[in-house]
């Protein structure tokens, strides 16, 4: 066990591309830890190296996770035990989360250690809302199940962020503008590293910009949220009204026209009482 660590599971965020963001929270945990869980046991060497510290490490990746996730759990009971990817955050579109889950199961002491993450890094740059926002993650390959996976948190009144690859970016906007329409997106690029850039436009624009320009480098897509809804004509709100008032009396029938189509209740109810009186 090491002297400055508690046992435990120390999730440990690492730089996107510029190592001076690793933060010294983060190389104390590193240089304290008895065994660090890497992905790739030459990405994580390069940032010991860089921070001049040495420990063993032991591969965690999607595909020995379940073989060597019990024995990791069972370390952490003596041990301090800090798991890593090859950059930012642990878990986001990373191997870790069944390392907490069964980590948190046994009764582990676990501590994250928070750093860069591109997922927010883009964000900081695009200029797009960011009161609400859903990660989604990389898209998947086969084009059905893009376009499924896009229709079902189209109408989202968030703004949508993606993990990309520049050759897949060309197919990937022109789908997003097929299927969402003009709404205002960013291509954030090679995040905190020398050519480091945010391009912003429409989808259509950046579809048109990226169909036979495959960028290099590291991407994050973001797409800003819908607009509001075209609100109700005044026949969308008196058919509404009239079909409602054969169910509920005129407050009810108001109220529930106002919520449904972002219309006035006041006015609703007024109309309400003048249709009782001439039917
Ligand atoms: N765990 C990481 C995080 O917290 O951001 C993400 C890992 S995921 C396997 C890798 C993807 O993240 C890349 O394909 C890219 O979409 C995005 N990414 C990572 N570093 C980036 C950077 N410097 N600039 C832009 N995107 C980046």
């Amino acid at each position: 066990m090491n002297a400055n660590l508690e046992p435990g599971l120390y999730i440990v965020a690492t730089p996107i591309g510029n190592l001076s963001d690793l933060s010294p929270r983060a190389a104390a945990t590193l240089a304290g830890a008895d065994v660090i869980a890497v992905e790739d046991s030459r990405v994580t060497g390069k940032l010991l190296n860089h921070i001049g510290v040495k420990r063993p490490m032991t591969p965690y990746h999607d595909h020995n996770a379940d073989a060597v996730r019990p024995r990791l759990i069972e370390r952490m009971a003596s041990e301090a035990v800090a798991l890593v990817s090859d950059a930012g955050t642990p878990l986001i579109s990373d191997p870790g989360f069944k390392l907490v889950r069964d980590a948190r199961a046994a009764g582990r002491n676990i501590v994250t250690i928070p750093g860069p993450s591109a997922v927010v890094a883009g964000l900081t740059l695009a200029g797009l809302p960011t009161d609400r926002f859903l990660f989604m993650g990389f898209l998947p390959a086969k084009q059905g199940q893009k376009e499924a996976t896009i229709s079902e948190v189209g109408a989202v009144r968030a703004t949508l962020v993606f993990y990309e690859s520049g050759p897949r970016l060309g197919a990937t906007l022109a789908t997003l503008a097929r299927l969402l329409g003009p709404r205002e997106a960013a291509v954030a690029r090679e995040l905190t590293k020398t050519f480091e850039e945010c391009v912003t436009g429409s989808l259509p624009d950046l579809a048109a910009r990226y169909a036979d320009a495959p960028p290099k480098g590291e991407i994050v897509l973001m797409v800003g949220p819908p607009g509001e809804p075209e609100p109700a004509s005044d026949a969308e709100g008196e058919a509404a009204l009239i079909e409602a008032l054969t169910r509920l009396p005129p407050a009810k029938a108001a109220g529930e026209v106002a919520r449904a189509l972002g219309l006035d209740r006041k006015a609703l109810y007024a109309r309400a009482m003048a249709l009782k009186t001439e039917g």
